[in-house]
């Protein structure tokens, strides 16, 4: 892990998927009681032959949407218990996917219930306009585990009157609806008016803006009846910042001010607020979604007794004991043996793992992933880590600046088997755990990239943009041929050598103290430098890494493209660049043109009324990325705040108004969604009697469908 990375989890973000941190968890399971595996239906939608032929399907699109699919190869060849083991895990996880929805908000169920029910049951048409509006209206909210939006936080305001949801509910079954005791419709509907259609209330899921009382401004569903300073103030007399082994205060549990229940599971509490523990708890004392975890336990159990190894086992039963009692405590020793757990096949990242849904980043949201090694890719990940010390050797950065000995990052291309709770549908592409800084430190962490999940957004994006951006067939042919091994490439030496190069002068504080708001992009942009740099070098083609020198260039075309105008099509008319690496890629592009200007390097071509930037000349390029990169060395070694400040504002801020005009005009003919996500495999287990004989595996083709079938079968808590 390097210095800047401050998140653990990454999200796609623009072409270039340089990303830099970690995410983990567990799924949870609810009211019915699991008879077997034989009771989980399968999509109904799915047709496939004994083969697993994969059925065909173009991606879905809707709002600003694009679910697509991800293909889990290899997996047919899997022995039977580790097939056992991902079905299991997959169960498992599925079973928490409510409790990502009701930590987003606490209306989430109701709503979505609500919208589910409709969907099954009005009896009026259900075509036309308002009809349609609807329809897209419950997949957002699937989509965003929630009312809110996944990605700018904000109420998803439906295209549907409040009159024509009115009609809706009125020519519904209503025995169905999530109703409380006594409530009639015309209460049930004052009751969701406000919710669903008014923008202003409980607007916001995360508020992160300065000023505000971040507790009481976000609709996040994590304190009930508390302001910012109480929280604070609650938590400052708890923890011990010398602690060496601190526990992640709050990571899993609702904090109240009230009255404890009897007979609630109960963490810290202190002067009339209480932590209600996410957990299972005892008969007596129950745990917050403790009907989901305890479904979670279920399957969990059974993976326990398929494990790959005894440290595997450990994990899995350390994470059980968690579930039952909630100590943070356990958590921490799960997660000391998960870092440790490095010689199975089989990985997986279940529980309440990520903080950035809470305002105050003291509590996690659950979420799953489960996985195996791509032992080809991540072979090419060690050949990179083993000869770090010839990356660092031979880079353009001052001597004093290279470190004696370097050792690149432990990193892993990993296949995705199946994702659930707040890592679906939309997906990370990188995960870096664990969180807590004392086991990164002590025990070290893992650092994985989403292999297929990359693949998969490769291919949906890829193609037909190419001729549009790519002005001859040389340079179309060269992307289509080796766009996605020299992107790969990129990340590669991004994550396992560019962060982990080069150091900091003696005496020289850390770059977040001395380069504070620029250390973020600048430390994104030195590690594409170095990967960038060695891209040209025919040592990686030498060490089998790259098939051609040429996947190297095609990245040099690609990344100025990008770096220069692509890039620009995520923002609005008039926005300043934020983002670290967006700010990084331009900074690195827009550097190298103007560096490069004299001697025609870079060159800037209208062809059409059409904007191209064309590398005219590699090696120069690359003599100029090693320059750049010497000099972002020399100011984060030495805290040049100054210089940072000079470069960031100069080259990595700024939007060029006319190019940002012609890059989104260039990309509406292709109607590219902003934001993706997955259907997930379905994993079916093939029974004999009691036995499961073998599991395969089938891929859906509707959002609907899997959606429906997930409420069906994995919905375990209650409507509160
Ligand atoms: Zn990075």
């Amino acid at each position: 892990m390097n210095l800047v990375q401050l998140k653990s989890k990454v999200t796609y973000y623009g072409l270039l998927a340089a990303f830099c941190t970690g995410v983990v968890f567990l799924p949870a399971c609810g009211d019915k009681k699991p008879t077997d595996t034989t009771e989980v239906k399968a999509d109904s939608v799915i047709t496939t032959t004994e083969k697993e032929e994969i059925p065909p399907y173009d991606g879905e699109r809707f709002a600003d949407i694009k679910i697509l699919r991800y293909e889990v190869k290899g997996f047919g060849e899997l022995p039977l218990p580790q097939k056992k083991l991902l079905y299991y895990l997959s169960e498992a996880g599925r079973c928490g996917r409510d409790i990502t929805y009701d930590q987003n908000y606490k209306h989430n169920l109701l709503v979505r219930k609500t919208l589910e029910n409709i969907y099954k049951t009005y009896n009026g048409d259900k075509f036309g306009e308002d009809w349609q509006n609807f329809e897209t209206y419950l997949k957002r909210v699937w989509f965003s585990n929630g009312i809110h939006h996944h990605y700018s936080e904000k109420k998803l305001m439906p295209e549907f009157s409040y009159e024509f949801f009115e009609n809706l509910v009125t020519n519904s079954d209503q025995a169905s609806f999530p109703m409380a005791e006594g409530q009639d419709t015309t209460a049930f509907l004052a009751m969701l008016k406000p919710v669903i259609f008014d923008a202003d209330f409980d607007g916001k899921k995360v508020n992160k803006t300065k000023g505000d009382d971040l507790v009481k401004t976000s609709a996040a569903n994590f304190y009930e009846n508390l302001t910012q300073k109480e929280v604070e103030a609650f938590y400052k007399g708890f923890v011990n910042p010398n602690d060496e082994t601190l526990i992640s205060y709050g990571l899993n549990s609702q904090l109240i001010k009230g009255n404890a229940p009897e007979d609630a599971l109960v963490g810290l509490q202190k002067e009339g607020i209480y932590e209600y523990k996410y957990g299972i708890g005892t008969a007596e004392k129950r745990g917050q979604y403790a009907a989901a975890l305890e479904k979670m336990v279920y399957w969990l159990e059974k993976a326990s007794t398929v494990a790959e190894s005894a440290n595997q086992k450990q994990v899995i039963d350390l994470l059980i004991q968690y579930y039952k009692t909630g100590d943070l405590k356990t958590f921490d020793e799960m997660s000391i043996a998960w870092v440790g757990m490095t010689d199975t096949n089989i990985d997986f990242i279940n529980g309440f793992i990520e903080v950035y849904g809470d305002p105050l980043g003291y509590r996690a949201n659950y979420e799953s992933v489960i996985f195996m090694d791509d032992k080809e890719a991540s072979k090419r990940m060690a050949v990179l880590s083993e000869n770090a010390q010839y990356f660092e050797d031979n880079s353009s950065i001052m001597d004093e600046h290279k470190k004696k000995e370097v050792k690149g990052v432990t990193y892993r291309i990993i296949t995705v088997v199946n994702e659930a709770g707040d890592a679906a549908p939309s997906t990370p592409i990188g995960i870096n755990l664990p969180n807590a800084n004392w086991i990164r430190k002590q025990y070290g962490s893992k650092s994985v990239s989403l292999g297929n999940i990359e693949d998969a957004y490769n291919h949906a994006s890829g193609g037909k943009t190419t001729t549009e951006f790519y002005p001859t067939e040389e340079l179309q042919n060269r992307q289509k041929e080796y766009g996605d091994v020299g992107g790969k490439m990129h990340t590669a030496l991004h994550e396992v050598i560019g962060h982990a190069s080069g150091q900091i002068n003696k005496g020289v504080g850390t770059p977040k103290e001395t380069l504070k708001n620029y250390s973020s992009t600048l430390e994104e942009a030195r590690a594409d430098l170095v990967a960038l740099y060695y891209l040209l070098d025919p040592k990686l083609v030498e060490l089998g890494l790259l098939p051609s020198i040429e996947a190297g260039k095609a990245e040099y075309d690609s990344y100025i493209m990008n770096g220069m105008m692509l890039q620009l099509r995520r923002l609005d008319e008039g926005a300043d660049i934020e983002e670290d690496h967006m700010r990084n890629r331009q900074l690195v592009a827009k550097w190298a043109f103007e560096k490069g200007q004299a001697e025609n390097v870079i060159e800037k071509k209208v062809i059409d009324g059409k904007t191209y930037f064309l590398v005219n000349d590699y090696d120069k390029l690359r003599v100029i990325f090693g320059e750049l990169l010497r000099e972002i060395q020399r100011l984060k070694s030495e805290g040049d705040y100054a210089a940072a400040e000079k470069l960031v504002e100069g080259y990595g801020v700024k939007v060029d108004a006319a190019m940002l005009k012609e890059v989104k005009e260039r990309y509406a003919q292709f109607d590219i969604a902003p934001y993706s996500g997955f259907l997930q495999p379905v994993l079916e287990p093939v029974m004999e009697g009691e036995e499961i004989k073998d599991v395969k595996i089938r891929y859906s083709t509707s959002f609907v469908e899997q959606m429906m079938n997930f409420s069906d079968n994995y919905s375990f808590l209650k409507v509160q």
